[in-house]
């Protein structure tokens, strides 16, 4: 927030509440400091004494976000009426929302899950590294009764999973999410089958002795060439890769393994389209509602743009094979271009969600959207859920994980209570092909410029287009305003048959823009 804003009068209630918001993003986000710092140094020891500070720390920033003084100059900016369009007027439409959400929770309850959370976090890692489902399922269950509590505490207790997908992606539905990926699933599987067909796997050899250091720097490379600033961020380690922060301290994390190289690669630009995003959100609003994302949908649309529509386009190959060369001389003396480009677009069938290619991907997710919906419905009990896990997986991705390891425990998220989640990761390829096209329409030369490695166009059409605006429009809204139509699955089919089903050239998947 601005110190000197020009809405400052005495008594005037906005300048009140944004201060008031201020304290509150202080706490929140030394909060998201102390769990990026669980996730990339905290030694195994620490964990309890973690948890409590955590735990201080949601409790100190729910009691200053529900504050009386905080609904008392809310209510105080309610009653002054702003013209509806007004940016204090939105920003008293979406605090209201939030306070209304958290005030319905009490600080017993907030204490609890932040607690749990934790402690079920370290339960998850353990189990995860012996294999060891059974470890886990009592915190899962106990995660699972939170999040119903905390349903029906908001007022949701005849349908909870809809409020924690609302959480994630305001006004989306289980119905809506259950639509879209049922006009996606057969095209998909259609086209999944088409490409393996005619596909053969590059040889898994390709890749190695890459080290970690050169890897790091083509990271930083990667990231700096399309945008990421940082002097307001940074890149780190850990085991799950992921983006926390804000605009001002922007943090994104990779990982490392000398045979994999495009892994440490592509999560770096995934993790960054959410930097950028971050970092393309009003500065000025970083307290209030207009300076947040809208949802993870939008978010993912953005990680999901960079990573792929950009990121594995030969336009960006042209630029980047190059910098790539000159940092691995000797391991990709004997791999050519096409070669390259066909091992950064290569198809196949994995077990592992974070593994896998851009086009099984969605399979990954509608497996998770069942079992949950089944979890939250009361269909599938926790102790059922690895065998469910393996059935379903045969089913949709046509293979069964080797073990839990690989199987029901390879996400972080249902460890942390975030159910409703892993819709967003299709919604964002949906969005992210919607938005690809709009951006070829309205932007000529878009590809010739990406070949240059000059990708400030598309990032200033994003930030004018979707970053700008923080929460001001909901999740479809904003999907409207960009791109003329509400969320839809054909321009995803489309992008995936131009670009992994070149027309006249059967039986190849080599990525072609
Ligand atoms: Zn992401």
């Amino acid at each position: 927030m601005s110190t000197s804003s020009p809405h400052e009068r005495s008594n005037d209630p906005y300048p009140a509440l944004r201060r008031q918001l201020h304290r509150t993003y202080l706490l929140r986000s030394t909060l998201g400091l102390l769990e990026w710092d669980q996730q990339t140094g905290l030694p195994p020891e620490a964990a309890g004494l973690r948890s409590e500070q955590s735990s201080l720390l949601a409790e100190l920033a729910h009691e200053a976000f529900t504050s009386d003084e905080t609904r008392a100059t809310l209510e105080a900016l309610e009653a002054s009426d702003p013209s509806p369009t007004d940016d204090s007027a939105v920003v008293a439409r979406l605090v209201r929302r939030d306070y209304d959400r958290a005030t319905r929770l009490p600080t017993r309850f907030v204490r609890e899950k932040t607690e749990h959370l934790n402690l079920a976090y370290h339960a998850w890692s353990r189990s995860r590294a012996k294999d060891d489902f059974a470890q886990f399922a009592p915190f899962l269950k106990k995660n699972l009764e939170l999040a119903r509590e905390e349903a029906s505490l908001q007022g949701w207790e005849s349908n909870p999973y809809d409020y924690h997908i609302d959480l994630h992606d305001p006004g989306v539905t289980a119905n809506k999410v259950e639509s879209l990926f049922r006009q996606l699933k057969e095209p998909l599987l259609e086209l999944v089958g088409r490409i393996l067909e005619g596909s053969p796997a590059p040889a898994s050899s390709l890749f190695n002795g890459f080290s970690e250091s050169a890897q790091e720097r083509c990271a930083r490379l990667a990231t700096e060439a399309i945008g990421f600033d940082y002097r307001r961020g940074r890149l780190d380690r850990s085991l799950h890769p992921f983006c926390s922060g804000d605009g001002q301290d922007t943090r994104l994390t990779t990982r490392f393994h000398p045979d994999n190289p495009l892994d440490s690669l592509f999560s770096s630009l995934h993790e960054a389209g959410h930097g950028l995003y971050c970092q393309g959100l009003p500065a000025d609003e970083v307290a209030t509602p207009l300076g947040e994302a809208v949802g993870m949908a939008i978010h993912e649309s953005q990680s999901r743009l960079w990573e792929n529509q950009v990121g594995r386009s030969r336009a960006f190959w042209t630029h980047f094979a190059p910098i790539y060369r000159r940092h691995f001389p000797e391991q990709l003396r004997d791999v050519s271009d096409d070669e390259l480009l066909r091992a950064v677009n290569r198809v196949s069938l994995n077990p592992i969600r974070v593994d896998s290619d851009e086009v099984t991907y969605n399979l990954h997710i509608m497996l998770r959207f069942e079992l949950e919906q089944a979890l939250f419905s009361g269909d599938l009990e926790v102790e059922a859920l690895p065998a469910e896990w393996n059935r379903l997986s045969l089913d949709l991705i046509g293979l069964q994980p080797a073990n839990d390891a690989e199987g029901v425990l390879q996400d972080i998220h249902w460890s942390g209570g975030a159910f409703g989640y892993f819709p967003s990761y299709t919604l964002g390829n949906l969005i992210a092909a919607q938005l690809w096209y709009k951006a070829l329409e309205i932007l000529p030369g878009l590809e010739e410029s990406l070949a240059k490695g000059d990708f400030s166009p598309l990032l200033e059409w994003l930030r004018n287009t979707i970053h700008r605006h923080g929460r001001r429009f909901d999740t479809e809204e904003l999907v409207t305003l960009a791109t003329g139509q509400g969320i839809s699955t054909e321009p995803l089919l489309r992008y995936l048959k131009e670009r992994y089903v070149p027309a006249g050239v059967s039986g190849r998947s080599v990525g072609s823009v």
